[in-house]
């Protein structure tokens, strides 16, 4: 091998030592059934795989050069379960202040519903019990014994055998003992607490821990709010030890991230970190739940209010779980149409060729809906609404782009980021406020009131003091009215461009958008004739189920979860490293340059040689 070409499978081979998948998504979308997949070896994906590859079109050859690529250097990933991490915190604890807690919590859940309680110290000693049963105090102990060997795995650089037999046990007790004590008690407490069942349960867990870097204390403290961030953390240096000594690739899928700030830490610490959402339509989703699950409605409903609530107030957008911003920050988008049946080959497909193209930038291109939901993914950040950003894209059936569009004020009005209630109170910058916002004396009071007397002008630092209209207006008329907004929604924007500027009709096009379209966009798009809508945020209310479905089939918009990669992951997985014609001619040493140099030494030869004859017929000629 030559030395350009070791160089060049070096840069390859680096990228697929280590790298770390943190999976997001609602509870029951997929995230473990994608971690177990990542867990799974060669042979497994070999036999479970169907992947969709040939030649009929570009897409399936697409997944033949991704195939054909990664099926040989397939390794299974480790797997990091943040379940178990939660475990991990509550056996801190004694027996008893675990019964204590479940069981003060389960009555709060029950009285939410108003349900009978009055057997809960019944339950209480039953699942006393049941811990007993399974050996809590013994993984208690276990737990105490192996509480020093993380820090001196940590501080010793060099494996010696004393430091291998240490990582091993250390290993098997965090990634083989504790899941399974962790699955044991998720057991006993959907038995015991059926009402309420663990996923609740858990979820409590993860925000007290968040808060107060214990599993039982809610009180929050800024300093503990990367608690759990650092543990998982921990525990991928363990695994990098481990896979160093037994001589694999430190692949790693963390089970799952849930609060965004979870995310940032990991994305900030490690480049080889991508956040990996995985997506359900929500009608499978639930029924999933239902179903393959067994989670109960009350308990469904829990999980949604927990993970999808319209607004987090103060420091729970620290604490608590926000799966909507965590699908929004997300690298790499998947989905999981599956249902009942279990066939994963779309799932393995799609991780194929995200992996393939973490080790090997630019492999394959983007499909189209990624170009096209790249672009909406950029255009969103062009938005001057302080509350949310959303971007939307209309093309015709072949995908090409017709109209751009975000959340914003009517072109000529300034948005709410670049205006500030400064200079509303202070009368200049006139033309960015409304002769309502500049002469009415109610709204002026108000905004003397809560911006300017109430106001520690310091706490800013230097931040513009922009407001929302529509806060301020509602807060007046005591309403929650949307009538208020300034801006115009994403998908509107974009309808509205080519009314405009002119350009060709939609109908039959496609609209993109970052979110998931509202009511009014929902209708207005039916209008227009759109034939396909594709969105990122699997929430769409009952746009879809209302709006949108109704009329004759062939009129009715798809709707089309996205898949694909977008943000900076889409130039970090799509820029190839090198030429690619360059990167093969490197390795293989195929040469097809023109080389002439035959051909003038021939040519140059036969001169010569004329020469020669030339000069021996004049010798010869004075000779004779
Ligand atoms: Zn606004
Ligand atoms: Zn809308």
């Amino acid at each position: 091998m030559s030395d350009t070409s070791t160089a060049i499978n070096k840069i390859y081979k680096e990228r697929q030592e280590f790298i770390i998948l943190g999976l997001t998504g609602r509870t029951g979308s997929g995230c473990s059934t994608v971690a177990d997949i990542l867990t799974k070896n060669k042979k497994y994906i070999e036999e479970n795989c169907k992947i969709n590859y040939g030649f009929n079109n570009i897409e399936e050859r697409k997944n033949k050069i991704v195939f054909d690529y990664l099926l040989s250097k397939w390794q299974k990933f480790y797997k990091i379960s943040v379940t178990d991490m939660l475990t991990l915190f509550i056996i801190d604890n004694s027996i008893d202040e675990v019964c204590e807690f479940i069981s003060e919590e389960f009555k709060k859940f029950m009285n939410n519903s108003d349900k009978d309680v009055s057997d809960s110290n019944e339950l209480k000693n039953k699942f006393k019990e049941k811990l007993k049963k399974i050996d809590y105090k013994k993984i208690k102990n276990s737990r105490e014994e192996n509480r020093g060997k993380l820090k001196k795995i940590e501080q010793n650089e060099k494996v010696d055998e004393d430091l291998k037999e240490i990582i091993e046990s250390s290993y098997n007790f965090y990634f083989h003992q504790l899941p399974k004590f962790s699955k044991k008690i998720k057991i006993a407490i959907d038995e015991v607490y059926s009402e309420m069942g663990y996923t609740v349960f858990y979820q409590l867990i993860g925000d007290n821990i968040r808060s107060s870097g214990k599993a039982f204390d809610n009180i929050f403290n800024p300093d503990e709010m990367y608690n759990l961030s650092k543990i998982i953390n921990k525990f991928t240096k363990l695994i990098r030890r481990k896979a160093q000594i037994s001589d694999e690739n430190c692949l790693i899928v963390i089970d799952a991230i849930r609060n965004p700030f979870e995310a940032f830490y990991f994305k900030d610490r490690y480049s080889a970190f991508y956040l990996v959402s995985i997506n359900t339509e929500d009608k499978i989703r639930k029924n999933r739940l239902f179903t393959n699950l067994k989670r109960n409605k009350d308990e469904i409903d829990a999980i949604d209010n927990k993970e999808y609530k319209n607004k987090l107030k103060k420091e729970k957008i620290f604490v608590s779980q926000n799966i909507q911003k965590c699908i929004e920050i997300s690298d790499i988008h998947l989905t999981n149409p599956t249902y009942g049946e279990k066939n994963y080959s779309f799932l393995i497909q799609q991780l194929f060729r995200y992996i393939t193209l973490i080790i090997h930038p630019g492999l394959v291109t983007p499909t189209p809906i990624e170009r096209c939901m790249q672009i909406t993914y950029s255009a969103k950040l062009n938005s001057g609404c302080i509350s949310r950003q959303v971007g939307a894209v209309i093309t015709d059936e072949n995908y090409s782009v017709k109209a751009v569009g975000w959340n914003d004020t009517a072109a000529g009005q300034i948005p709410c980021l670049l205006r500030s209630a400064e200079s509303l109170l202070k009368f200049e910058d006139k033309e960015a406020f409304s002769d309502y916002e500049n002469n009415n004396t109610g709204f002026k009071e108000v905004m003397e009131s809560k911006y300017q007397k109430n106001l520690d002008k310091d706490k800013l630092d230097g931040r513009n003091l922009s407001y929302c209209f529509k806060d301020v207006q509602n807060f007046i008329e005591k309403e929650k009215n949307q009538v208020h907004t300034r801006s115009l929604h994403a998908e509107e924007n974009a309808f509205l461009q080519i009314t405009k500027y002119g350009g060709e009709g939609i109908e039959g096009g496609i609209l993109f958008t970052t979110a998931s379209p509202c009511e009014l966009c929902s209708k207005k798009a039916y209008q227009l004739g759109i034939k396909k809508i594709v969105y990122i945020d699997p929430y769409p209310g009952i746009a879809n189920e209302h709006i949108l479905s109704i009329g004759n089939d062939s009129q009715r918009p798809e709707l089309q979860l996205f898949h694909g990669v977008t943000g900076s992951a889409y130039h970090k997985l799509y820029q190839p490293i090198l030429s690619f014609k360059d990167e093969l001619n490197w390795i293989t040493n195929i040469d097809l340059k023109y080389n002439n140099d035959h051909e003038r030494l021939t040519e140059e030869n036969k001169k010569l040689k004329n020469k020669i004859k030339k000069l021996e017929k004049q010798i010869n000629g004075k000779k004779s």
